[in-house]
């Protein structure tokens, strides 16, 4: 039996999360030896509402008894951004040291990208980006507030041990890939520390990875790449604030921000991994029914690759790419006008081999 922990959030993240879980249920039902068991917690901003905290204290402990965290988003118009951040997705990152973030971006078959004569074998790559220092290590501070000579500061850290173990992670997810591509991204011309710190390491590390072809870009340099040559690129790996904007423009580059899913792993199996649609809560169409849950399903694919179950995965990930090559049932933001509701039946009439 699969523990999985659900964490739907706020915003868009409980209707696509929710869907996820009546996709997976399906595909648990017809699976066999697929139980799956679902627990879900309502942290939040409505529970900080009622609590002054996103998560209770004890939370991440009470995380560790399960395989998965099923996760949806953090965000919320009434709550800093940086309450609703730091205070659920960060903490389960940073606390069950999640420190690889893994995002594939393919283009979809029957979906557009808004790049011209672009097609599915021109984007298919894996962004690797650091999950648990560098710019977003929350070191820093804030002085003299209120005054003309007010100061913040904010410090990024990078150890040789978190530098080395995502670089490692990376290369084993380009040898994994037909491939052999990895490309390293920094900004080590401006940043002449911390990212001068990545090349060398790239440098060492690549002395064990010989079957693996390497090559570096500057982030800048990068974002043109991306729209340009993006057959070039295949795995990519870089620090969480470069990642965190290049994935971005990636899962808009393969069609749309409700699409891409996210892994945050412990490579080391300590604790379980975290998997959710990049996606944030989108408060613009919250509510209305429309969002994109693809993403989700996609994330659930992850999640099942992660357990080992590879063949539940494969099927879930066929089941995705027949609704968007089908096209009669696609959400709004891919061109369609299908509501949330229609597409999960449709996903669930597909992985139960039911015609539409
Ligand atoms: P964050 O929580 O990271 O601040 P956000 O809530 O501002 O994110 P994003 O997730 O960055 O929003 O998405 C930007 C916009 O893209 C949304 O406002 C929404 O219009 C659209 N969008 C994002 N995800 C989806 C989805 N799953 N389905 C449909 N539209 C989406």
């Amino acid at each position: 039996m699969y523990k999985i922990a659900v964490i739907p959030g706020d915003g868009i993240g409980t209707e696509v999360i929710n869907s996820g879980v009546e996709v997976l249920k399906a595909l648990s039902k017809v699976e066999t030896n697929l139980p799956i068991e679902f627990t879900e917690f309502d942290w939040g901003s409505d529970y900080y509402r009622k609590h002054g905290i996103m998560m209770p204290e004890e939370g991440v402990e009470e995380l560790k008894n399960f395989n998965s965290i099923y996760f949806g988003s953090a965000g919320d118009p009434e709550v800093p951004d940086h309450i609703t951040l730091w205070g659920l997705r960060l903490k389960i990152c940073q606390g069950l040291d999640q420190y690889a973030n893994l995002r594939p971006v393919r283009l979809l078959p029957g979906i557009g990208s808004p790049l011209k004569d672009v097609d599915e074998t021109d984007i298919d790559w894996a962004f690797i980006r650091e999950n648990s220092e560098g710019e977003y290590s929350g070191i820093g501070g804030r002085s003299h507030k209120g005054y003309s000579h007010d100061t913040a500061m904010d410090i990024t850290l990078f150890t040789k041990q978190g530098v080395e173990r995502i670089q490692r992670f990376a290369f084993e997810i380009a040898r994994s890939r037909p491939r052999k591509l990895l490309t390293l991204v920094t900004k080590s011309n401006a940043q002449r520390h911390g990212m001068v710190m990545w090349d060398e390491i790239f440098e060492e590390i690549s002395e064990d990875y010989k079957d693996v072809t390497t090559d570096k870009m500057l982030v800048d340099a990068m974002t043109t790449r991306m729209v340009l040559d993006p057959k070039s690129i295949d795995t990519v790996v870089a620090s969480n604030l470069h990642a965190d904007i290049l994935t971005d423009l990636a899962a808009a580059l393969s069609g749309s921000m409700g699409i891409a899913p996210t892994a945050n792993l412990d490579p080391d199996r300590r604790h379980p991994s975290m998997f959710e649609p990049i996606h944030g809560s989108a408060f613009d169409i919250m509510g209305k029914g429309i969002a994109n849950p693809i993403g989700s399903y996609w994330s659930a694919v992850m999640m099942l690759e992660n357990l080992g179950e590879l063949k539940a995965a494969q099927k879930l990930m066929s089941a995705i790419e027949k609704l968007t090559s089908d096209n009669k049932f696609l959400p709004r933001d891919l061109g369609g006008q299908s509501s949330t509701k229609q597409v999960t039946k449709a996903m669930i009439d597909i992985i139960s081999g039911k015609n539409h």
